[in-house]
C-alpha cells in the first residue's frame, strides 16, 4: 500500500476533477463515442489523480468522499463524455460496496489497490432473465464441499466489461434447503476460471462504457470472496448499491443536461442571420424556451446536490431525495437535449455533432435500472410507508 492520500476538502476533489475532464477527458471523448472504446486513458488518468479512490475510506488510503462527491464528480465528467462518467461511476460504487463491510483481507485485496490507483472494479448485478429487477439475481451461488463455493449465471450490461480487475457480483444460494431469497453478493477477479464475455457493446449510447455479458459457469470462489455475512445482498442493495449508483448516475446526467445547454446557448449567441443582421437570440420565444431550459437544469442540480448532501448525512427523506434526483436528472437530461437540438437548428441534426451524442446517451437514463418508473414507484411506496419492493 502506498502512503494514504491526505485529507482533502471536496473543493480540491472538484478542481482536480474539473482540470482533468477538460485537460483528458475532453479530447478523447468523440473518439471514445465513435469507436465504442473504453475510455482507458481517461480512467488511468483518475487513478493517477487519486480521484478513482474516491469512495474508499480514508482508513484504507482512499478519499474517504460520499455520494455528493460522486455526484459532482461524475457531472464534470458526463459534461464532457457520459461513457467515461459510467465508467467511472460504476467503479466507485463497486469501491462502495466492497469498502462496506470489507474483511481485513478484502481490505488489503481491492481496497487498498484501488486507493493506490492500481484497480478498477465494476458491477455486475443485472440478468438477462430478471431485466430491470436487478435485485432479485438469479446467478446460484453452490456450496463447493469445502469452505467455498461455485457460481453459475449470466449478468448483462456490465459497464467496464472485461476492462475491470473485479466484480461485484450478486447471487441466490443454491444449497440444498436455502431460502430462495438468500441473495448474496461475492467479488469475482478478473480471469477466474469459468468466466466468459458476450458480443462487444454496440449502443446507441454511452458507447464507450464497453457493457458486455458475463457469464459464468462454476466459478470457484472462496468464503473469502463473500461480501459481507451469507443472505446480506439486499442490505447492500438499499444502503450501498442503489444511494451510491443513484449519486453517479444523477450526476452524469446532470452533466450531459448542462453540456446540451451550453450547446444551445453557444449557438444562440453566435449565429447571426445575413438578411439585417439579426439573431435568434433577439426573438423572445427563443429567449423564453433558453430560460426554462435553464430554470430546469438549475432546479434539478440543485435537488441532485441535495439528495447528495442529505444521503450523506442520512437525513428525513433522503432515499427519497436520491430515487427522485436520479429520476428527475434522467427527464431532465432527456428534455434539455431533445430541446436544444430544436434552439440549434438544422446545425446540430447532424451526425457527430455534441448535441447528437447528448440525445443518444441521455435516452440510456430512464432504462437504467432502477428506471424512473421504478423510482417514482419506489418513492410513492416509501413516502405511504409501505415496503420498497412491494411484488
Ligand atoms: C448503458 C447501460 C449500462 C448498464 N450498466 C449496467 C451495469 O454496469 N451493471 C448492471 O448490473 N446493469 C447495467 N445495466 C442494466 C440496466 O440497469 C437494466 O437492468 C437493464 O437495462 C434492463 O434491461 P431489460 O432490457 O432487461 O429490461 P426489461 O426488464 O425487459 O424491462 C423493459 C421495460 O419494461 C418496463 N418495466 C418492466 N417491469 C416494470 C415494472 N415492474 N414497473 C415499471 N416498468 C417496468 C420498463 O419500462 C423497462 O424499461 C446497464 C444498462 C445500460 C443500457
Amino acid at each position: 500500500m502506498g502512503p494514504p492520500h491526505p485529507p482533502i476538502e471536496l473543493a480540491d476533489v472538484l478542481h482536480r476533477a474539473e482540470k482533468l475532464a477538460a485537460e483528458v477527458v475532453r479530447p478523447s471523448a468523440e473518439a471514445t463515442d465513435r469507436e465504442a472504446q473504453w475510455p482507458a486513458e481517461a480512467l488511468g488518468a483518475l487513478q493517477r489523480e487519486g480521484l478513482a479512490a474516491l469512495t474508499v475510506p480514508a482508513a484504507s488510503g482512499g478519499l474517504g468522499q460520499g455520494l455528493l462527491a460522486l455526484v459532482r464528480v461524475c457531472e464534470l465528467l458526463g459534461g464532457e463524455c457520459a461513457s467515461t462518467a459510467l465508467c467511472y461511476g460504476m467503479h466507485c460504487v463497486g469501491a462502495a460496496v466492497l469498502a462496506a463491510k470489507a474483511t481485513p483481507d478484502q481490505q488489503k485485496r481491492y481496497l487498498e489497490p484501488i486507493a493506490a490507483g492500481e484497480h478498477i472494479t465494476t458491477l455486475a448485478l443485472s440478468e438477462p432473465g430478471t431485466g430491470i429487477h436487478f435485485y432479485f439475481p438469479q446467478t446460484q451461488l453452490h456450496p463447493d464441499g469445502g469452505d467455498g463455493f461455485r457460481a453459475t449465471g449470466a449478468k448483462t450490461f456490465v459497464t467496464n466489461g472485461d476492462h475491470a480487475d473485479s466484480y461485484v457480483v450478486s447471487t441466490v444460494a443454491a444449497a440444498p434447503g436455502a431460502s430462495p431469497h438468500e441473495f448474496s453478493c461475492v467479488v469475482v477477479p478478473q480471469g477466474a476460471e469459468g468466466v466468459t464475455w458476450g458480443e462487444p457493446w454496440d449502443g446507441l449510447g454511452v458507447r464507450g462504457n464497453c457493457s458486455v455479458q458475463m457469464n459464468l459457469e462454476n466459478v470457484p470462489l472462496s468464503r473469502r470472496d463473500l461480501l459481507g455475512e451469507p443472505g446480506d445482498q439486499i442490505w447492500y442493495v438499499f444502503n450501498v448499491i442503489t444511494p451510491y449508483f443513484l449519486a453517479a448516475m444523477t450526476g452524469t446526467y446532470m452533466g450531459i443536461a448542462r453540456a446540451a445547454l451550453a450547446e444551445a446557448l453557444g449557438h444562440l449567441e453566435a449565429r447571426v442571420y445575413s438578411h439585417g443582421g439579426t439573431s435568434p437570440a433577439g426573438s423572445a420565444v427563443v429567449q423564453h424556451r433558453l430560460g426554462e431550459l435553464w430554470a430546469r437544469v438549475e432546479r434539478t442540480r440543485q435537488l441532485a446536490y441535495a439528495a447528495g448532501d442529505m444521503g450523506d448525512q442520512g437525513g428525513d427523506h433522503a432515499l427519497e431525495l436520491l430515487f427522485s434526483a436520479k429520476a428527475e436528472a434522467a427527464d431532465c437530461a432527456e428534455f434539455v437535449a431533445n430541446q436544444a437540438m430544436t434552439l440549434t437548428g438544422g446545425i446540430s441534426y447532424r451526425r457527430g455533432r455534441r448535441l447528437e451524442r447528448c440525445l443518444r446517451d441521455a435516452r440510456a437514463a430512464p432504462v437504467m435500472s432502477p428506471t424512473t418508473d421504478l423510482l417514482r414507484v419506489w418513492t410513492g411506496r416509501s413516502l405511504l410507508g409501505l415496503p420498497i419492493l412491494g411484488d
